[in-house]
């Protein structure tokens, strides 16, 4: 592993673990195998089996299968209507400008190891947004968001209440791939949402329905689980947000399928009674 990489994935470590991280699924591979090859500190003292990566991305830790959530008040972010925010992104008034300034993006490093940018895809009418976590292989080399398994599962889901991948947006908080799919970095995240955010603000969607932990923490400004998150209907800017598991991690957890189709069941609903249900 060059040495770049290794200090890459060390720092990025060392940061989930100062933000209270006990355990990380990177693919397949276990925090301690990857500390252990980066020659890092052990993340509990505790060696791992080592198992190969692979391409797909797996983006979050295991949540509890029954989540907690229903004591969890909603999470409001930001008043109905209005500005997102008033900085350089405000003057980007197209999908398509939004797009082609990610595309052109520097604020960190992603872009020099990624094959393409993966803006987003989809209706600048969508009634719903679908928000991902990053590109894996498939979408960097296609440049296309979930078009890999993760993917295919996010259309049949879409599918299930009635709605066509073209119908919708799909987008991730990252628009560039991060290599070894390891999570998104803190800084990262930082530089990139402004896109994501300016996304929401041109379609003004009826509902998002955030993936997995990265979208959620993201969205809604909170590093509370996933298994926390769900099953409350949130509001960001007004527009009601649905926290669901990654389709990434429903290939390898069936068991979260049906609280996933819970969810997205809420979506259509909503959908249902606030328009034309597109
Ligand atoms: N996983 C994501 O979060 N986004 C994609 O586009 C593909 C896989």
């Amino acid at each position: 592993m060059p040495d770049n990489t290794s200090d890459l994935l060390r720092r990025y470590l060392e940061q989930r673990r100062e933000a209270g991280e006990r355990e990380l699924v990177l693919d397949d591979l276990k925090v301690e195998d990857v500390m252990r090859i980066v020659g890092a500190k052990n993340w509990l003292n505790a060696p791992g089996p080592t198992a190969e990566p692979v391409a797909e991305r797996v983006p979050e830790p295991p949540p509890p299968v029954v989540a907690d959530a229903a004591s969890l008040a909603p999470i409001v972010v930001g008043k109905a209507g209005a500005d997102l925010f008033g900085g350089p992104m405000a003057s980007l008034d197209s999908l398509e400008a939004v797009a082609a300034h990610a595309t052109a993006c520097k604020r960190c490093a992603l872009w020099s190891t990624a094959t393409n940018c993966v803006p987003g895809e989809g209706s600048p009418n969508a009634q719903l947004v679908c928000v991902g976590e990053a590109p894996g292989e498939q979408e960097d080399l296609s440049g296309r968001p979930f078009v890999g398994k993760a993917g295919q599962l996010l259309t049949k889901i879409l599918a299930a209440i009635d709605l066509k991948r073209e119908d919708v947006f799909i987008c991730n908080v990252l628009k560039h791939r991060p290599p070894l799919n390891r999570n998104p970095l803190p800084d990262e995240v930082t530089a990139c949402s402004p896109y994501l955010v300016r996304q929401i603000e041109l379609i003004r969607p009826r509902v998002i329905l955030a993936f997995g932990t990265f979208a959620a923490q993201t969205l809604l400004e909170t590093k509370l689980s996933i298994g926390k998150l769900r099953g409350t209907l949130h509001q960001y800017y007004g527009v009601p947000l649905i926290v669901t598991y990654h389709p990434a991690a429903l290939l390898r957890n069936p068991a979260w399928k049906r609280p996933t189709w819970d969810d997205v069941q809420h979506a259509r609903r909503i959908l249902d009674r606030t328009g034309d249900g597109a």
